[in-house]
This record gives C-alpha cells, sequence and structure tokens, in this order.
C-alpha cells in the first residue's frame, strides 16, 4: 500500500496506468522514488527530459525570471519572446514561429494555418481543405487530432470528429500520390513514429514525400514534437534526409523539461495567414516559458546534445544488439530514440518494464510490444553499460521463467 497511489487512484481520472513508482526527486538522468530507491530514467517524460532533470543552468535561470517577470498575456510585447523565436527560426531554418504550451496545441495550430493558407494561398474552395496523415500516427488528444488516428481507443466514445481529413499509409509514397487532390493543404507526418512503437520509415521516404507536396502545392508539415531537438542524433530528425520542412512543430524538450513549451514554425508565406484575433493562447509565449525556451536551445548547442545523442545513441544500439534473446523480435531507432520489440507470445513489453524498474531503471512501454529507450541526452556511456546490463538479465529472467513453466 502507498498513500500516495491510493490518491491518485482515488482523485485522479484513471486515464493512465503508471507503473507504481511515487516520484518524489530527480537529477540528471536519474529519479527517486519515496522510499529513497535510484532509478536510471530512460524514459525522459517521453523525450521531454532530454536536457536531463533539474538542468543546472535552467534552474538558475527559471529562478531568476519568475522572480523578474512570469506571465502578462501576449496583449503586450516581452523582452523575452522575440530572442527566443529568432533563435528558434534561426537554428530550424524557418522564418516565423507562433508560441504554444502544449504538443497538441501546437498541432491544432498547424492545422489551422494549414487551412486558411489553402484558401487564401492556395485557393481551395470555401471548407473543402484535406489534410492528410498517416497510419499509426501520434499528433496528442484534442478531437481535431483524434480524428486523424486510426487507434480505435483514442476516438471510441468521443465522436463526432470533424472533417477534412484523410489516412495514407506510412511509408507508402504511393498511397499519399494518390491521396493528393486539388483539395489537399498539408500532409502532417512524424518523420520517427514516436508513440506508433519507434517506427522508421525507409529509406528516401520523406524527401520523396517533399518532392510530391512540392509537385501538388501542398505544405509538408513535420510533427517533430518527440523527435526534434537532438532526440534522434540531428538536430531535427526530417536532417537525415535534407529536409526542410514547410512548416514545423516542435514541443516537449523545448521546455528544457520544466515547463510545457511549443512552437509551430513555418515559411513567412504560410504564417502570415494569421490576423489578430484569428488564434491565440493565454500562456502561449508568456516570458518565463519563452526564457525557458531560449535556454533549452542554447544548452542543446552549448553542450552538444545533438552529437551526444548520435554517439550514445549508436553506442546503446550497438549493445542492445548483443543480447542474444528469443524474446527480442527487432531493435530499431535513431540516435536515443530505441524502440525494444518484444515477441509478444513470449512476453508483455510491460512485464519487461516492470521487471526493468524493480532493478532500478524506468521505460515505457508503447502498444503493448514495444519496450522504449529514450533518456536524457546526456546519458554517459557507463549508464548506457548499466542498462544494458539489466534489460540482458531481465530479458533472460523472463526467458527462464517461461521455459521452467
Ligand atoms: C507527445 C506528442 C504530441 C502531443 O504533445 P502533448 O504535449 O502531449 O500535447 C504530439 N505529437 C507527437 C509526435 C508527440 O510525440
Amino acid at each position: 500500500m502507498n498513500g500516495n497511489i491510493d490518491l491518485e487512484a482515488r482523485y485522479c481520472a484513471q486515464n493512465y496506468l503508471p507503473l507504481p513508482v511515487v516520484i518524489t526527486r530527480a537529477e540528471g538522468v536519474h529519479v527517486w522514488d519515496d522510499a529513497g530507491k535510484k532509478y536510471l530514467d530512460m524514459m525522459s517524460a517521453y523525450s521531454a527530459v532530454s536536457h536531463g532533470h533539474a538542468n543546472p543552468r535552467l534552474v538558475r535561470l527559471v529562478i531568476e525570471q519568475v522572480a523578474q517577470l512570469s506571465v502578462v498575456s501576449r496583449a503586450f510585447y516581452t523582452d523575452k519572446l522575440g530572442p527566443f523565436l529568432e533563435r528558434a527560426c534561426e537554428l530550424t531554418g524557418q522564418d516565423m514561429a507562433l508560441p504554444m504550451n502544449s504538443g497538441a496545441e501546437a498541432v491544432e495550430t498547424a492545422i489551422k494555418a494549414a487551412r486558411k493558407w489553402a484558401y487564401t494561398v492556395k485557393g481551395v474552395a470555401h471548407d473543402q481543405a484535406e489534410i492528410i496523415a498517416c497510419t499509426g500516427n501520434f499528433h496528442g488528444r484534442t478531437i481535431a487530432i483524434v480524428a486523424m488516428s486510426d487507434e480505435p481507443q483514442y476516438q471510441s466514445g468521443f465522436g463526432p470528429f470533424p472533417a477534412g481529413f484523410r489516412l495514407v499509409e506510412f511509408g507508402n509514397l504511393e498511397a499519399l500520390e494518390v491521396a493528393i487532390n486539388e483539395n489537399t493543404a498539408a500532409f502532417l507526418v512524424e518523420p520517427i513514429q514516436g508513440e506508433g512503437g519507434i517506427i522508421v520509415p525507409p529509406e528516401g521516404y520523406l524527401k520523396a514525400a517533399q518532392a510530391l507536396c512540392r509537385k501538388h502545392n501542398v505544405l509538408l508539415i513535420a510533427d517533430e514534437i518527440q523527435t526534434g531537438l537532438g532526440r534522434t542524433g540531428k538536430l531535427l530528425a526530417c536532417e537525415h534526409e535534407g529536409v526542410q520542412p514547410d512548416g514545423l512543430i516542435l514541443g516537449k524538450a523545448l521546455g528544457g523539461g520544466i515547463l510545457p513549451v511549443s512552437l509551430f514554425l513555418a515559411r513567412r508565406d504560410v504564417m502570415q495567414v494569421f490576423t489578430p484575433g484569428d488564434h491565440g493562447s493565454t500562456f502561449g509565449g508568456n516570458p518565463l516559458a519563452a526564457a525557458v525556451g531560449l535556454e533549452a536551445l542554447n544548452i542543446i548547442v552549448d553542450d552538444d546534445l545533438v552529437g551526444r545523442s548520435a554517439a550514445r545513441g549508436d553506442y546503446l544500439i550497438k549493445a542492445l544488439r548483443t543480447i542474444a534473446s528469443p524474446l527480442i523480435s527487432d531493435i530499431r531507432g535513431r540516435g536515443l530514440f530505441i524502440g525494444i520489440e518484444i515477441e509478444p507470445s513470449l512476453a508483455t513489453a510491460r512485464s519487461v518494464c516492470e521487471a526493468l524498474m524493480a532493478r532500478g531503471l524506468l521505460s515505457k512501454e508503447t502498444h503493448d510490444t514495444v519496450v522504449r529507450l529514450a533518456p536524457p541526452l546526456i546519458i554517459s556511456e557507463a549508464e548506457i553499460d548499466w542498462a544494458v546490463m539489466q534489460i540482458r538479465e531481465v530479458l533472460g529472467e523472463i526467458d527462464r521463467l517461461r521455459l521452467a513453466s
């Protein structure tokens, strides 16, 4: 029995199924539970904690900024928003940005931008604009976003849904070309699907998708909320294929593991569809969040978190591939964004995560069969060695138990 677990069970909506651990403190790549037990965090809040917990530069900045200025709304200018957006545009090669808080809000912003661009620039007929998304996508949880999902549970019981979305198979270019028509505003895609199970599309897919979008005057919008900001070993996962999207969505790690900070970034002609009153958010772009976002970006550059993700990700995936276990049916990913596919007839990913937790390694399953490994980008090789040893031993144990029963 644990008082905090009981309280959440009684008072919190049961929309998650957390592992039974109560975390009370965190620093760097580690977290501690209420009994003082230490864990290596290989989950990093779905990639929101790429900078490590309680990053000292961010902690210092937050304490200073919170005492100076936190929230005034965008009814006024501040000394923090402009510099943050300038840096974000400079690093991503985009022209302009619109600040939001959660990832889902930034995706909604992208959808609104794409639709209004379709009507006012491309010339699509009134209310006919279509957005193409991919099977297996995850873009968040609002009604419009789950309208794009093909995960039955995300939609079941929540209809009716807005129209104007089409799905094509992720990785299938012919399906994309067939789906594009004169009403298509945008193709919205995750360069690597995260919640879908760390799914890397075929080589050249994004590049060819970009060419198709150009040919048909369709916006290519990359949802890099999870893959962006170094997670896959490049600043943006689109860079693996030399693709510059027309619209880009960032979130998660943009808040430095401290605050929700998200952005929709785009070319000038796309962003200029917004006029005063079209769209907004009370907290979006607040000076505290903007200061955190700017520092989060600067730390990624100063500490070479992108290079570290590439090198340590390579190191981790090679070490994982030395594990000989019938429970592993696939290991895939890029940078420190790795999924271990568990053979479903032999074990569940959840049972692997629970056994890892008992040994002090936190991870989370996605889609029943995939163990996700996405540690803070500051993880060291020694910490990776320790993690791989735990994974090797847990898989060995589960296999022995299975054979014995
Ligand atoms: C997490 C995520 C979102 C949603 O972000 P929230 O901050 O949870 O709203 C959207 N797209 C992708 C690719 C994500 O991984």
